[in-house]
């Protein structure tokens, strides 16, 4: 698309518009649809890349919350009998019901509105038989936390409720010339593969714990768990016990795989699944 022929962006909606067609394909090559695959696309703005998905996918399913840029979008695609354009907020859409529609799990693919990222995310990480890979552009810093590893500065809470639930890639950086109009800052794309590592009840287990350790980050485990874990501190400090968690080690060097198992030793003191 020329970037002359773009509408005029809205800040409010974190609208910075691809115009690098390398990009655009380096994109969808990552996602890999197969022919049959219903692919969800959020945030399409004027369709840099649901052209590209259209030409190679079966159903594109478009979350759009600007309701203009939504009602053009049939207009720009080769094959608009493929697309399906939902006029929605994309960090409240039901993934696991749109993926009761489609014929298999899903795909999803979006150069995100970096203000609503973490948001959007958050809702789209559902389970593996839900949506099966998701490749999605952040700005370059939450990547950057998305796909941190443990013991360094930049795991955080994102980075620990990401990956527990999906294995995460950072595939590549793009320019702020590669978008109208330039963001202030660069660009990541990132590739997020669903795992189900825990069971649902451990999940609220393990999330209520992450907030309360990283709340307090600068405190050792010991501190910020019994300040901010919901639960008696005896069954916290058991459950720390049984999985073998340091507690006078800081929330930033516990490994994803460790927080799981301190879930899991929890629910089961609190009489839960423990898987
Ligand atoms: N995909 C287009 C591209 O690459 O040129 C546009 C990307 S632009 C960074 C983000 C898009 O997300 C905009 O079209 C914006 O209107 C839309 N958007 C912003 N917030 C949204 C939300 N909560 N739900 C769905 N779409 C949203």
């Amino acid at each position: 698309m020329s970037s002359r022929a773009l509408p005029r962006a809205r800040r409010s909606l974190g609208q910075n518009f691809l115009i690098n067609n390398g990009v655009r394909d380096k994109i969808v090559d990552a996602l890999a649809p197969t022919r049959d695959q219903w692919v969800v696309e959020i945030g399409p703005g004027p369709g840099a890349l649901t052209g590209a998905l259209c030409a190679r996918c079966a159903h594109v399913v478009a979350v759009e919350l600007d309701r203009e840029l939504a009602e053009a979008l049939p207009n720009v695609v080769e094959h608009p009998e493929r697309l399906d354009v939902r006029v929605a907020d994309a960090a409240r859409v039901d993934y696991a019901g749109l993926a009761l529609e489609a014929p298999g799990p899903l795909l999803v693919v979006g150069n995100l509105p970096f203000n609503a990222a973490a948001a959007i995310l958050r809702r789209a990480l559902v389970r593996p038989e839900q949506v099966q890979r998701l490749v999605l552009m952040f700005q370059r810093e939450v990547a950057q936390r998305i796909c941190a590893a443990p013991g360094t500065k930049d795991q955080g809470l994102l980075t620990v409720v990401t990956q527990q639930r999906a294995r995460v890639k950072r595939l590549f950086d793009v320019a702020p010339g590669s978008f109208r109009p330039a963001p202030r800052v660069s660009a990541a794309v990132v590739r997020l593969e669903p795992v189900a590592r825990l069971g649902a009840c451990c999940l609220r287990v393990h999330d209520a714990l992450v907030k309360a350790a990283f709340s307090r980050r600068r405190k050792t485990l010991r501190n910020s768990l019994r300040a901010g874990a919901p639960w008696p501190w005896e069954l916290v400090l058991g459950a720390a016990e049984e999985a073998g968690i340091p507690l006078r080690d800081r929330a930033e060097e516990i490994p994803v795989d460790r927080w799981a198992a301190l879930a899991r030793a929890l629910c089961r003191a609190r009489g839960g699944c423990g898987e």
